[in-house]
């Protein structure tokens, strides 16, 4: 993909984001990187106009270097606080192509009382029950990440995970593409208010290991399983790109 397809794919998955509810307000932010470069950004920037981010544009979006310095972008705009957090992930996971970081009200809940979200549900959100069947790290402080040594100690929890709950804060996701982190985030999302739900009534129940052992055993024997997970994301995407075009506004 160009340079300029990434920008809008950054675009709108900020408005997903915050059409969906999964962040508050300005918080938050999606980042990708600039294709053909392994140590250029493309990310959400922060200024004195900002708004929610279901009402991010094309301008809202500026070029950061490896060490946080912006390349590119409208005077007045500079990077997030947190960029360091986004930097750390791609630094720890080379195939990372982008990172969202997100506030989710859910999941920073149940990670206030130490619940973790756990596999309560299957065939209903697959891409979110893969995730917590293989289980979700958690970072143990709610502490916001501006330095890279931080952004560094969050990458280490993480590991090779595409997804770290953040506790008291929110999350950090990594994916293969800009569609595929916003998928991640927002079955993340799902998957902590599906949590939040079930605690609500009763205590959450993870699924039967029978279930557990033929769900993981169907997702390993998918011989064509990229091309599924991807015809999935794609489906995901038209869809959110459908929702996005529904709130009006142009996206650049
Ligand atoms: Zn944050």
């Amino acid at each position: 993909m160009e340079a300029i397809d990434i920008r809008r794919q950054v675009v709108i998955a900020c408005r997903a984001l915050g059409i969906e509810g999964v962040t508050r307000g300005p918080v938050g932010h999606v980042s990708a990187r600039v294709p053909g470069t392994e140590d250029e950004f493309f990310i959400k920037a922060r200024g004195v106009e900002e708004e929610g981010l279901e009402f991010v544009t094309d301008l809202d979006i500026i070029r950061i270097n490896s060490d946080g310095a912006v390349i590119e972008g409208a005077d007045g705009l500079t990077p997030p606080a947190e960029t360091a957090l986004h930097l750390a992930v791609y630094e720890a996971q080379a195939d990372a192509k982008s990172v969202i970081h997100v506030h989710p009200s859910w999941i920073v809940a149940l990670s206030a009382v130490g619940r973790e979200l756990l596999p309560i549900f299957g065939s209903y959100d697959s891409q979110a029950a893969y995730l917590a069947l293989q289980g979700i790290p958690t970072y143990q402080s709610s502490v916001s990440i501006h330095e890279m040594a931080t952004g560094r100690e969050v990458a280490k929890v993480m590991g090779t995970s595409p997804v770290c709950v953040l506790k008291g804060h929110g999350i950090v996701v990594s994916g293969k593409s800009v569609e595929d982190s916003l998928h991640l985030s927002m079955a993340t999302h799902e998957l902590g208010r599906m949590n939040w739900l079930a605690a609500a009534v009763g205590t959450p129940q993870p699924i039967s290991s029978s279930d557990y052992e033929l769900f993981d055993q169907r997702q390993k024997r998918r011989s064509n399983k990229q091309v599924r997970r991807e015809d999935g994301v794609s489906a995901f995407w038209h869809y959110m790109e459908r929702r996005i075009s529904g709130y009006g506004g142009d996206v650049v």
